[in-house]
């Protein structure tokens, strides 16, 4: 079957890979496992052989019989055609693993953090970049929005480097995971509040985080807080950023 360049399709190949994926994720017979585009099975398969309770999340409705043929002996396969940014988690938290397609990657991820008490740890293939920017710390280049939003509520840390030559069709681009943990006491803050802090902060980077947030924060607030109005966004870390949300949602 032709590769779908529209759903990001890059089918894994390479077993090192795969296995330093599975490591990664290290299932167990009778958890639960949420895999948001398994494609031709790649993940799949050792997922599926670790016997834990599976539900494959695949939009490509040409890829779901073969899928559906696949697990056809297996009963702890549940497959849905769907669109993965409609996914609505519930009750116990799952793991989330799933090679992303990358068109839908930040998308997914801000959908999964309102859904964090859902979540039990998520495990993704992304493209490098996208996984440096959500690790990032204050005063890298790359500190941005997803580093704030996702820090927020989970710890973050990236593994493995995977080069274009471990899928077909190849990439232009270099991959690597992440894994996203909850926190166990992540600060209490209106998530939304915080989604729209960081967007007006960082919209234009070059500018200082006064004339960002203009429209909204005074400079005595920031400085309540201890950000000095003349520092830009990307300096400025994820507490002040919690802090700033609560003194104006105060
Ligand atoms: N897991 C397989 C692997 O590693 O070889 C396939 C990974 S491929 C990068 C991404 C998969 O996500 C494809 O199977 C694609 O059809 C599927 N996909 C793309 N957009 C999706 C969406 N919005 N929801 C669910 N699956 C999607």
């Amino acid at each position: 079957m032709k590769a779908k360049k529209s759903l990001g399709q890059n089918f894994l190949q390479d077993q090192a890979v795969i296995h330093g994926i599975i490591q990664l994720i290290h299932p167990q017979a009778g958890e639960s496992i949420i895999e948001i585009g398994p494609g031709q099975g790649a993940i799949t398969d050792h997922l599926q052989a670790s016997g834990a309770q599976l539900r494959l999340i695949e939009l490509d409705r040409d890829l779901i019989p073969q899928l559906q043929q696949r697990y056809a002996t297996a009963d702890n396969v549940q497959i849905d055609h769907m669109d993965a940014l409609q996914l609505v988690l519930s009750g116990e938290p799952v793991k989330v693993v799933g090679n992303l397609p990358y068109n839908i990657s930040s998308p997914l991820l801000i959908r999964l953090l309102y859904q964090a008490a859902h979540i039990h740890s998520a495990v993704f293939m992304l493209q490098k970049e996208v996984v440096q920017r959500v690790c990032a710390e204050p005063g890298d280049k790359t500190f941005g929005r997803l580093s704030v939003m996702l820090q927020h509520r989970f710890d973050c840390s990236a593994h493995l480097d995977i080069p274009p030559t471990a899928f077909i069709p190849q990439p232009k681009v270099d991959s690597q995971i992440l894994l996203l943990t909850p926190k166990t006491k992540p600060t209490d803050l209106p998530l939304p509040a915080l989604e729209q802090l960081v967007k007006q902060a960082f919209a234009m980077r070059r500018k200082t985080i006064r004339n960002n947030l203009k429209k909204g924060v005074s400079n005595e607030q920031l400085a309540q807080v201890g950000i000095d109005p003349g520092q830009r966004a990307e300096t400025i870390s994820l507490a002040q950023y919690e802090q700033l949300v609560l003194l104006l949602n105060a």
